[in-house]
């Protein structure tokens, strides 16, 4: 398979880029600053590392093409690149509202529209998007976050409509709370909190969102399409 994962470089979508690998996959990833982490697990994995910024309409929707170039095409998409940001409602400035919606959904949005041409072409395709548990409940100190999430789950459902005569399945995964830098500012009080209130009590790890991910492009999940998957340890339940 010849698969695209944004956010490639850290986190949740380095244990993508790891996982497509290690199943024999040709692998292309998005990142934006981290360019030794981003040339380091290249190197490793022989993945295509590419720079771009996906809250920006023209380089996401060039690196996307540059993307399907290298790789000979696409069969899977993983618009996992994100940012957070905790702050109160109102204090909350024009700027974070815009870098928020335009990374977190408009990155996922230039990335589809993209893809989707390639995609619609050969009849065939997987998009799976990264939302957020928050997404589906609401974060205090996060609306801006949690909007933006919320609109990735309208985007995969109207899109899964759109793109399912065309043979492509669109699905959208909502983690819980997972062992990355995202919340590496947690202090451990927090942390311990967040951890007791997810009822398999403890925080989720990276490959266990990957590990979705491999299920929803795999041939297995072929007929599964429109849907929200909480990888969360019961969290938003
Ligand atoms: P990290 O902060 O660890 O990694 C974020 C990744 O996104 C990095 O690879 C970063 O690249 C990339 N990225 C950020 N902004 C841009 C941009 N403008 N253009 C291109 N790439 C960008 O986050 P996680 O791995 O924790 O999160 C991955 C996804 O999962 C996000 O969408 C997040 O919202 C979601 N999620 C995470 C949860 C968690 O608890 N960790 C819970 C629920 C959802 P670089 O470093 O090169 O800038």
């Amino acid at each position: 398979m010849k698969v695209l994962i944004t956010g490639g470089s850290r986190g949740i979508g380095e244990a993508c880029v790891r996982a497509f690998c290690q199943k024999g996959d040709s692998v292309a990833f998005l990142y934006h600053a981290s360019h030794e982490r981003a040339k380091a697990l290249s190197n490793e994995t022989r993945a295509i590392a590419i720079c771009a910024d996906v809250a920006d309409a023209t380089s996401a929707t060039a690196a996307t093409k540059d993307a399907i170039a290298r790789l000979g095409g696409i069969d899977v998409l993983v618009n996992n690149a994100g940012i957070s940001q905790i702050k109160l409602f109102s204090d909350i400035t024009d700027e974070d509202w815009r870098k928020m919606i335009d990374t977190n959904l408009g990155g996922a949005f230039y990335t589809s529209r993209e893809a989707s041409r390639t995609m619609v072409a050969q009849h065939s395709g997987r998009i799976i998007n990264i939302g957020s548990m928050w997404g589906k409940v609401g974060a205090s100190c996060e609306v801006h976050y949690s909007a933006s999430k919320a609109g990735l789950r309208g985007l995969t459902m109207a899109l899964a409509k759109e793109l399912g005569p065309s043979g492509i399945t669109v699905n959208c995964i909502e983690p819980g709370v997972i062992d990355t830098e995202m919340n590496a500012a947690l202090d451990e009080s927090t942390r311990q909190e967040l951890s007791d209130s997810t009822p398999l009590c403890r925080i989720g790890k990276a490959e266990e969102v990957a590990n979705v991910v491999c299920f929803l492009a795999s041939e297995g999940a072929s007929f599964i399409t429109g849907q929200v998957f909480g990888v969360d340890g019961g969290f938003a339940i």
